[in-house]
């Protein structure tokens, strides 16, 4: 019998332009959740109470790159975690986010917000807290 105790996988997750549906596909494995609890042990995840990333072995990303603060969540996991896997349509090849960001952006914003009902004298928004958006949805693979 096998006594060496394995020294078990850590992992982190994060979502960055994403809708945590990938997230929610990691939870639909239901009880084989405890068979991978066996192997691995988490860090700071969406599933988990755990506030500062520690170093880990894999890093988990559903989203793409559209933003300023998506940059800067992607360089501080990367820097914590030793292999990189982006996950789902999102971070692979932008998803549903990636195509929002298109050359027709102004104009969907003017239509949105200064166009549609009830919005006819809305402004675009541009408060200094919100990250500014990225003149194109990057993939995830690149880092
Ligand atoms: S690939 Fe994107 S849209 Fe699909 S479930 Fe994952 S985060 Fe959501």
């Amino acid at each position: 019998m096998d006594t060496a105790v394995r020294k078990k996988v850590r992992v982190a997750t994060t979502s960055l332009a994403g809708c945590f549906g990938c997230h929610m596909s990691l939870l639909d494995i239901d009880e084989r959740l405890f068979d991978l609890l066996e192997l691995i042990e988490f860090d700071r995840t969406p599933l988990t109470d755990i506030k500062v990333l520690g170093k880990c072995d894999v890093g988990i990303i559903e989203g793409g790159l559209c933003n300023a603060e998506n940059v800067h969540v992607l360089r501080e996991f990367r820097s914590q975690c030793n292999i990189l896997i982006a996950i789902g349509a999102c971070a692979i090849n932008g998803g549903p986010a990636g195509t929002a960001q298109s050359p027709e952006l102004p104009l969907i914003l003017e239509e949105v917000y200064h166009s549609s009902v009830g919005l006819a004298n809305g402004l675009i928004p541009n408060d200094p807290e919100l990250p500014l958006p990225l003149a194109r949805c990057a993939r995830c693979m690149r880092w």
